[in-house]
């Protein structure tokens, strides 16, 4: 259904200015800009989410013997290869069937005296179930770190995500929100925490020129690319290339480089980061607007599920988690929507057992509801660029594909 020249991106992330490039337009420091977004006293800067998930790992292990990290078996693969990197034993929890929340039978049963920590992740904008992670987590004695990467400015009661738990780590990388290109933050309440945080990050992430001018020229390089005119030839053309290749954990971005880099963030990309933040809330509330007309849309299809806001909280609206009746119907949609431009993706191409790359380290899990959820979803575009008349095309390519599958369970 490709017809333009249009490219939407798959996720809604707030576009830059010329004016954030500006060196004299003066902005207070990032980092206050986001712990006052975020309520709390301070937030510490990282060169990824990855590398922020890095050092609040590095610090819980240097004050425990505890060994042992729970993760969901369905998020971003660079969560377990930090836990890899960081020479501690990933355990891989299963979901809830048809959502990305922790199972919690499967959740009690991994909880032991090993645990060093949960990851807690709020995925695609939404508020995971932190209560029962975080009271189990006092019972067995380990951290909560929540994984924000993807929620940045959700809440529930009005407490923002990542300042719940024990440490919260978000992503500022590209197309995840506000975006230093590549970037990350880390949060905590506790202030031996936030003393002992700054001592690791200090040790393992010096100053490094060269990664931070290619971090810099990716930034301008979002600046100007990441726009719907310009966006294919970032993003669409190796999007397509890579899938009429058949190579798809490449067309999803999830083919990552076991090398983790740690350094600081210069004052250049700093400096953008902090004037674009100006404009966060408002965008925010943009897409929750545009979130609500499209969703109330998208719930009247018959057979699927949009992800949704749970109980107390509020989530912010990047992109909507559309999960299909069968795999067979996503695939159908998918093979419509993939290559079209119009911000239809999968989010993570597998559950983590099933990366080649990591199946060394996971090979015999067990994690049926991981793998169905990972086979019946899809992503749609909550970018502003997104026009109506596209959305009603996927909404009705959805419809059709959900269809059989109805039919044959009357
Ligand atoms: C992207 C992502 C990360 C890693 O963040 P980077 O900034 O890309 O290193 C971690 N967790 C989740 C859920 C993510 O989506």
């Amino acid at each position: 259904m490709r017809d333009t020249w249009r490219e939407v991106p798959p996720t809604a992330g707030l576009p830059l200015q010329w004016r954030d490039f500006d060196p004299r337009r003066k902005r207070p420091p990032l980092e206050e800009a986001l712990a006052e977004f975020l309520d709390v006293p301070s937030v510490q800067l990282e060169c990824s989410g990855t590398a922020a998930l890095v050092i609040a790992l590095t610090t819980l292990k240097r004050h425990s013997i505890r060994r042992s990290v729970i993760m969901p078996a369905y998020t971003c693969p660079l969560v377990a290869l930090a836990v890899l990197h960081c020479g501690l034993k990933p355990l891989l929890c299963d979901l809830e069937p048809g959502t990305f929340e922790f199972h919690a039978p499967a959740l009690a049963r991994l909880f032991g005296s090993d645990v060093l920590a949960v990851i807690a992740t709020h995925l695609g904008g939404r508020f995971c179930d932190l209560v029962p992670v975080m009271s189990a987590a006092r019972r067995c004695g380990a951290f909560v770190i929540e994984d924000v990467a993807q929620s940045l400015g959700a809440s529930r009661r009005g407490v923002k995500a990542g300042t719940m738990g024990d440490i919260g780590v978000f992503s500022l990388a590209a197309g995840k929100g506000l975006t230093l290109y590549e970037g990350g933050a880390l949060v905590t309440k506790d202030s031996a925490l936030r003393d002992a945080l700054q001592k690791t990050s200090a040790a393992l992430a010096p100053d490094n020129a060269s990664w931070e001018w290619r971090r810099s020229l990716q930034l301008i390089g979002y600046g100007l690319f990441y726009r719907p005119s310009m966006l294919r030839f970032a993003y669409g053309t190796p999007l397509r290339r890579a899938l009429r290749k058949g190579r798809m954990i490449e067309a999803i971005g999830d083919d990552f480089a076991s090398t983790i880099p740690l350094h600081r963030v210069g004052a250049f990309r700093r400096n953008v980061g902090a004037r674009a933040a100006a404009r966060l809330p408002a965008f925010l509330d943009a897409l929750a607007m545009q979130a609500a007309m499209r969703r109330r849309i998208l719930q009247t299809i018959p057979g699927i599920t949009v992800i949704g806001d749970a109980d107390y909280t509020r989530g912010t609206w990047p992109f909507f988690m559309v999960v299909m009746p069968t795999s067979a119907a996503r695939d159908c949609a998918l093979d419509q929507l993939w290559t079209a431009g119009v911000g239809v993706t999968r989010l993570f191409m597998h559950a983590l057992p099933d990366y080649p790359y990591l199946q060394a380290h996971f090979g015999a899990n067990d994690v049926p509801n991981a793998r169905d959820f990972a086979s019946r979803m899809l992503t749609i575009s909550n970018s502003p660029w997104l026009l109506e008349k596209d959305f009603h095309r996927i909404c009705s390519v959805i419809a059709d594909a959900a269809a059989p599958s109805l039919r044959n369970s009357r």
